[in-house]
């Protein structure tokens, strides 16, 4: 296994519940850091995954989201709806149990009849089973697998302020993405955005909201968005590696654990081409319908996204009922299904057809 990310150590403590002898190898000197993730995390993760015990790192319940076009907004309500976690406890706490070889570096791999050799910084050695669970800029993947992708960069501060959110997330529309405000709690918030100057942008958005105080944290990454091939003959790829994240979002822990479980399950059925199959049933609609959005929302207009912020807006009460926190598609194709919505398909129609 390269890599001791959440998806890599959840499909590595299933294979050894299971009885397998699992080496895992992780390039930094400690597992979950450095941090580059906002630690945000839907309810259905934790609904799912209640074998694990991640009560040490949740940090602060969420109850919805405002969200924010300029100065109009409106409010979302859902009662714990997700939860922030502080991301390398979490890590650590999936790494229970588990041996993790930390400060080795994956570098190449190597087939030889009907084994693997691996070359890392410290070592080679070899394997049944390879499993690149090395994040979004993966060696693995970038050694043999063929990948449709595009990186964003993201950048995020931890910083003190007397911000009044409760329970709330904020959610700035601001192309690639978005710009969040998420209560860490105890009067700390994690604020962040996606860019290709994310540095910058972010800069500005602190500056326009006179949020000054020093940053006590400042974490940056990268988010892998796209698709391609996960299984190529006893190597596997997981997680961010496999682009298993939520393309409108950038969200990966709760695909990439989905994933893991399947990983974990088509190995200890002997069936390793399930695993893609699995993968594509489980989260195939939701990625490929959220890249088609992706590309959609890239492409619109300012004026055609204040339409559809104001048609959200109208559409609050649908998304308060039945929004769908790690299920963006789902949620976008019920709000278009409703018969009032017709006026509004040929504007998002257009944008589309701009992205071909
Ligand atoms: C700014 C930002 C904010 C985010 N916010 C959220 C959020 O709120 N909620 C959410 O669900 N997701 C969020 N994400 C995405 C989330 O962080 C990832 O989807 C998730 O961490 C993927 O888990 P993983 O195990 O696949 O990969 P990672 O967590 O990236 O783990 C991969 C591991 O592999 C190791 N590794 C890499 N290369 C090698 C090598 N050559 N040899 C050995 N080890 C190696 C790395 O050190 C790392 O420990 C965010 C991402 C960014 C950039």
């Amino acid at each position: 296994m390269v890599g001791a990310g959440p998806a890599g150590l959840i499909a590595s403590q299933y294979l050894v519940r299971a009885g397998y002898k699992v080496s895992i190898i992780e390039e930094h000197k400690s597992i979950g850091r450095p941090v580059s993730c906002s630690g945000l995390i839907g309810r259905d993760f934790f609904d799912h995954f209640k074998q694990f015990d991640f009560e040490d790192s949740i940090k602060n319940r969420i109850d919805g989201a405002k969200i924010f076009l300029g100065t109009d907004s409106f409010e979302l309500k859902r009662k714990g709806v997700s939860f922030v976690v502080d991301r390398a406890i979490f890590d650590q706490s999936l790494s229970n149990g588990l041996e993790v070889s930390l400060d080795e570096k994956f570098q190449a791999f190597e087939r030889k009849n009907e084994t693997i050799f691996v070359k890392t910084n410290k070592r080679r050695f070899n394997t049944d089973l390879l499993i690149g669970a090395d994040g979004p800029s993966s060696r693995v993947r970038a050694q043999e697998f063929e990948f449709n992708l595009k990186h964003y960069k993201g950048y995020q501060v931890r910083i003190k302020s007397d911000l009044d959110l409760d329970n709330f997330v904020e959610v700035h529309i601001q192309r690639p993405f978005f710009t969040w405000i998420i209560p860490e709690g105890n009067g700390i918030f994690r604020i962040g955005t996606v860019s290709n100057n994310p540095k910058e942008t972010l800069g500005r958005f602190l500056e326009e909201r006179e949020i000054k105080s020093e940053p006590i944290e400042i974490q940056a990454g990268v988010i892998p968005v796209g698709k391609g091939n996960i299984y190529s003959d006893k190597v596997f790829l997981l997680g961010d590696a496999a682009c298993q994240v939520k393309p409108l979002s950038g969200g990966g822990v709760y695909y990439g654990a989905l994933a893991a479980e399947a990983l974990a399950n088509s190995i200890i059925s002997g069936r390793y081409s399930d695993y893609p199959l699995q993968c594509n049933k489980l989260l195939g609609k939701e990625i490929s319908r959220g890249l088609i959005f992706r590309r959609t929302y890239e492409n619109m207009t300012d004026n055609e996204i204040y339409k559809v912020f104001n048609f959200l807006k109208s559409k609050k009460q649908v998304l308060d009922d039945s929004g769908k926190f790690d299920e963006h598609s789902r949620t976008i194709l019920s709000l278009i299904k409703d018969h009032r919505s017709i006026s509004f398909l040929p504007l998002i129609f257009k944008a589309y057809l701009r992205t071909l």
